[in-house]
Parts: structure tokens; sequence; C-alpha cells
């Protein structure tokens, strides 16, 4: 249902970010992914979401702490792909240290990125989609943007701050067209949180078992990890028409970590 239109994602070489741009190529859309890693490993997956699509996807290197990578990554969108109609802010970082231990480089970095880049995405994007009258921008925001933990003083405030924009954007953008809202996922399971696992087993002398439960799942009720699949299925959900109401929200799938 989303032939024609057209999905930059923001940090989608891996996890979270590439389920988005698979879920909108199923969809037929044309995708602009996003994101640092292995030149080649890129390549094969953006000829995947090409033929998935049976649209158009391309990669763009922006880096989302220069804001002038970021316009420009937009304006090529515009111009190769049409759009963009569809923008996903998910580009994010972590740093986990008390703040008198806290490299001030990595809060200005957490800051830009998981922050200060959907400032700049908003701002290049919200004219096209006024032009065409059709938009969707969805942030990836974090059970972070509503509650927080010891060590993550720069994540948990970006996130909190990713939530204030989007309600703030939306209330802008109201009667044009466009929606924006953010999900706030819990531990989601991907290549990030499977790689800490050993490392904490040996840490803390832990079976798997116990880490995944104890210690990554110990605030999330349900006891299982959220899948990147489920929360793109929720941002293709998004953008359907029976989805124009839903605005300035922000959406927790964190089994039930924030309702605790
Ligand atoms: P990931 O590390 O797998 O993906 C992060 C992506 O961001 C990668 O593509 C990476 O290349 C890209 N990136 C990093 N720095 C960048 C920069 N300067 N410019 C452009 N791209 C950059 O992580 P993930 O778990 O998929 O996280 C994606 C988003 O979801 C983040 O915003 C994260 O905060 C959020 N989130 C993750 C979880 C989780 O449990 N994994 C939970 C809640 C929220």
């Amino acid at each position: 249902f989303l032939k024609g239109k057209t999905a930059i994602v923001t940090g989608s070489t891996s996890g979270i970010g590439l389920a988005y741009a698979k879920a909108f190529a199923a969809e037929g859309a044309n995708v602009m992914i996003n994101g640092f890693g292995d030149a080649d490993a890129i390549e094969a997956e953006r000829a995947k979401l090409q033929e998935a699509s049976g649209a158009t996807a391309l990669y763009d290197a922006a880096d989302m702490t220069r804001p002038d990578q970021i316009t420009a990554m937009v304006e090529r969108c515009h111009a190769e792909l049409g759009g963009p109609d569809i923008i996903v802010n998910n580009a994010g970082i972590q740093h986990v240290a008390k703040i008198e231990e806290f490299p001030p480089e990595k809060f200005d970095a957490i800051i830009a990125i998981n922050m200060a880049s959907a400032w700049h995405m908003m701002r290049a994007a919200v004219p096209h989609m006024k032009t065409s009258g059709w938009g969707r921008i969805i942030s990836t925001a974090s059970a972070h943007s509503l509650t927080a933990s010891p060590g993550k003083s720069a994540y948990v405030m970006a996130k909190h701050a990713l939530a204030g924009l989007t309600k703030t954007i939306a209330l802008e953008t109201a009667t044009d067209g466009i929606t924006v809202n953010c999900i706030s996922p819990g531990y989601v399971w991907t290549p990030l949180v499977e790689e800490q696992i050993p490392d904490t087993m040996k840490a803390r002398g832990m079976t798997r078992e116990q880490v995944m439960n104890d210690v990554l799942l110990a605030a999330q009720p349900t006891k299982e990890f959220i899948l990147p699949e489920d929360v793109a299925a929720l941002a293709v959900f998004l953008c359907r028409d029976e989805a124009k109401g839903i605005t300035g929200a922000n959406l927790s799938v964190d089994g039930g970590w924030t309702a605790a």
C-alpha cells in the first residue's frame, strides 16, 4: 500500500532501522537507508531491499552528527526518489556511566545523534510533506523517553526530548495531512543486545538464562524481548490511512515496562 511513496530511515544498516526499511520495502515503498558499517554488507542489504520492493532503494552515508549532511540527504531523496513521504528518525547510540565519569564528547554525540538529528530531519522534510499534503514522521524513542535508569543521563535526556519534539511538530503540522509520533520500545532483540550476553555471563558468573531474565529483562514484565519486526509493524500501521488520527503520541512497545 506504499507504492509510489518514499521513506528515509536513519540508522538503518542494522537492528531496528533495517527492520523498518524491510517493512516499508515489503509494502512497495522506495527506501533510502542510512548508517555506518561494512560497504559490501550495506550494498547487499540495499540490493535486497530494492528487489523486495520492486521500487528503488538507495543508501546515503549522512552522519547524524552533521546537520549539513542530514539536509543534503533529504534533498537528495527528494531529487532522486521523490518525497520524502515518510521519515523515521532511528539512528541512536548509547553510553553508560555515572555523570561524574561521563565523557563530555560521548554526551555531545548522544545528544546530536539520538536527539538533534531528528529536529534537522523534520526541519528538512516537513516542507516537502506540506507541499504534497501527506506525511508520516516516526521516531524511535525508548522506554527511556518515559522513565530513567542510572548511568544513562545523556540517553534518557535525549529520548525524553525526542518525545517533546514529537508533540510539538505534531501540533505544528496537525492540519497538513502529516502525523508525527514516536515509538518507545523496551529491550529489543538486536545483535547489539545479543552480543552483550557472553560478556555479562563472564563478568557476573551467570548463565545465559540468568543474564536474559535477571539483567536484561529485569524491568520488562513479559520477560520477553521485543522483536525488531514487531516495532516495524507498528510503524507500517502508522502509515495507513486508518492511523491518520494518531499524532503527537508516544507509543510504548515495552512488554509492560513503563506500566510498572
Ligand atoms: P543498532 O546499533 O543496531 O543500530 C543503530 C544504527 O544507527 C546503525 O545503523 C548505525 O550505523 C546508526 N548510526 C550510529 N551512529 C550514526 C551516525 N552518526 N549517523 C548515522 N547513523 C548512525 O541499534 P538498535 O538497537 O537497532 O537501535 C536503533 C534505535 O532504537 C536507537 O535510536 C535506539 O536508541 C533505539 N532503541 C533500541 C532499543 C534496543 O533494545 N535495542 C530499545 C529502545 C530504543
